[in-house]
């Protein structure tokens, strides 16, 4: 199935054609940007010229990715960032802000997923979930608004999923949560357009990721997305990338408050 979806550059995106998508310049804060779809978003932006601060927990997974945007030729920093922790999320924020002097472009992508039968989750479930992809999202904003007000061309993308649009019976903290994410996004929207931020969402559909490896090895649930995806297959983490870039330039700056799907139409039909 993987050996018919189009291959991109595995090291980010040719420069922009159009000014309109020109990164050059910003910088960039990715939380969860050491791998899947975060590393494929920040491979985007430092494409597209963005400086690019990597934030996740894994020290050693940081780095690689750094060393693969460093090779695009901008500059990349990483920070250990546990979004579970406040503390954890400030120190990312000013960690950004010392190394390339602001912050412009926050990418919300840090997730996890998981879930059961309604009737068996447990609390600690419900609140790792819930608390990694909705309330840590809401306090990156948070901590991330002076700065991207002051930067006077703030872009927050969040990362929400299908699951954000349709309701699931299995993955229900994860799917409360994603569809928490559009509102988070579009009230964010609302509440920051006078100071110049735009604040979106991207939802993904099915990517090849460590999130979804179990997915991908299943057979019939791999199978069953497969028929349902028009496009017939899974996505790739670079191909969140252009949304990414969009969403992070000029080229959207009258865009604010959106849900944009990646999905190779699954939610279109
Ligand atoms: P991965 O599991 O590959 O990546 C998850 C990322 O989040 C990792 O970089 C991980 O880094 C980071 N992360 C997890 N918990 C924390 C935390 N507490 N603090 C900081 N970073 C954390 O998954 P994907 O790339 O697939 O997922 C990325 C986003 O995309 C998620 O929000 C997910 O819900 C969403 N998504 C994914 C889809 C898919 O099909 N793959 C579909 C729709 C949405 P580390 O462990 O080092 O901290």
């Amino acid at each position: 199935m993987l050996a018919s979806a189009p291959r991109l550059p595995s090291k980010g995106c040719p420069m922009p054609a159009s000014p309109l998508f020109d990164l050059t310049g910003t910088a960039a804060l990715v939380t969860g940007g050491n791998g899947g779809i975060g590393r494929g978003i920040a491979l985007g932006l430092a494409g597209a010229g963005a400086e690019v601060m990597v934030a996740a927990r894994d020290e050693a997974k940081n780095a690689a990715v750094v060393a693969e945007l460093r090779a695009l030729g901008i500059r990349a920093e990483s920070v250990v960032c546990d979004v579970l922790d406040l503390a954890s999320i400030e120190a990312a924020m000013t960690a950004t802000v010392q190394a390339f002097g602001g912050l412009d472009i926050l990418v919300n992508n840090a997730g996890v997923a998981g879930g059961g039968r309604p009737e068996t989750i447990t609390d600690e479930v419900w609140d790792r979930i819930v608390d990694t992809n909705l309330r840590a999202m809401f306090q990156c904003c948070r901590a991330a608004h002076h700065h991207l007000k002051a930067s006077g061309r703030g872009k927050v993308i969040n990362i929400g999923s299908m699951y954000s649009l349709f309701g699931s019976n299995r993955a229900i903290p994860y799917a409360a949560s994603k569809g928490g994410v559009v509102q988070l996004t579009k009230s964010l929207a609302a509440a920051w357009a006078p100071d110049g931020i735009q604040v979106n969402a991207i939802l993904p559909g099915w990517i090849t990721t460590e999130m979804t490896a179990g997915v991908a090895t299943s057979g019939a649930m791999h199978d069953r997305i497969v028929a349902r995806t028009p496009a017939g297959r899974f996505g790739e983490p670079e191909e969140l990338a252009g949304a990414g870039v969009f969403l992070a330039s000029h080229a959207s700056d009258f865009v604010t408050g959106i849900v944009l799907p990646v999905d190779g139409g699954y939610s279109a039909s």
